[in-house]
């Protein structure tokens, strides 16, 4: 136990340091139109990493994820989860600066920056990743993946257990896919109590 308690507090520490040095990137052309480096949040050692896509305006002006409209709606998504941003989960990205007009992150731009994202991950080590849409499923496990297709459904990648499901922006573009979604993070839940905590409450599912 003690082991494990130093451990944490170690690889806390070194994500710490790892967003100091994040905070300092230059790796791609993005770093030349940012406003602020938007390294991700949420508890040091969540067992559920979100990830999405990049910042968009309001994330590049404040240096958080997910405020804007789409931080709205997975804010309320979370809630009905029964999850928050400071206990269970952590949020990241693909690409950690905005991409100008909020356009998709070039692959020179997703493969300079996704060391960080595994940096991330190791220190984080969380034992569910939910994949925020398609740049993140295509970011993370293969370009060739698509995300109306396996939405939903769970695969292993590097040990750890990763659910792809639809960004909120694309819910909020189009609310039929609500449904869906809705679905996706009843499993979500559902798995959470399987491996993490059998006792964890949501008032809706
Ligand atoms: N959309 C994303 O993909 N990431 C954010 O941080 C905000 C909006
Ligand atoms: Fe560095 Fe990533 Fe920002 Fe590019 S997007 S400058 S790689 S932190």
């Amino acid at each position: 136990m003690a082991d494990n308690t130093a451990d944490m507090a170690q690889r806390e520490k070194e994500l710490q340091e790892l967003e100091e040095e994040v905070l300092q990137c230059r790796k791609c052309v993005l770093a030349e139109t940012r406003n602020h480096v938007v390294f991700g949040e949420g508890d040091p050692h969540a067992e559920i990493l979100f990830i999405g896509e990049g910042p968009g305006f309001y994330e590049d002006q404040q240096g958080h994820p997910f405020v804007g409209k789409s931080g709205q709606l997975l804010d309320r998504i979370l809630e009905v989860c029964g999850f928050n941003r400071q206990q269970h989960i952590f949020i990241g990205n693909i690409v950690k600066c905005r991409p100008p007009n909020n356009r998709n992150p070039t692959p020179e731009e997703r493969t300079a920056c996704l060391p960080w994202l595994y940096k991330q991950i190791e220190l984080i080590d969380p034992k569910i990743i939910i994949l925020l849409g398609a740049t993140a499923l295509k970011g993370l496990i293969d370009p060739k993946l698509r995300i109306t297709k396996i939405r939903g459904q769970w695969m292993e990648w590097q040990g750890r257990l990763v659910m792809p499901t639809y960004h909120p922006a694309a819910l909020l573009r189009n609310p039929a896919m609500k449904k869906d979604a809705w679905e996706d993070f009843q499993q979500v839940v559902a798995k959470f109590r399987e491996i993490v905590d059998p006792e964890h409450h949501s008032d809706y599912c």
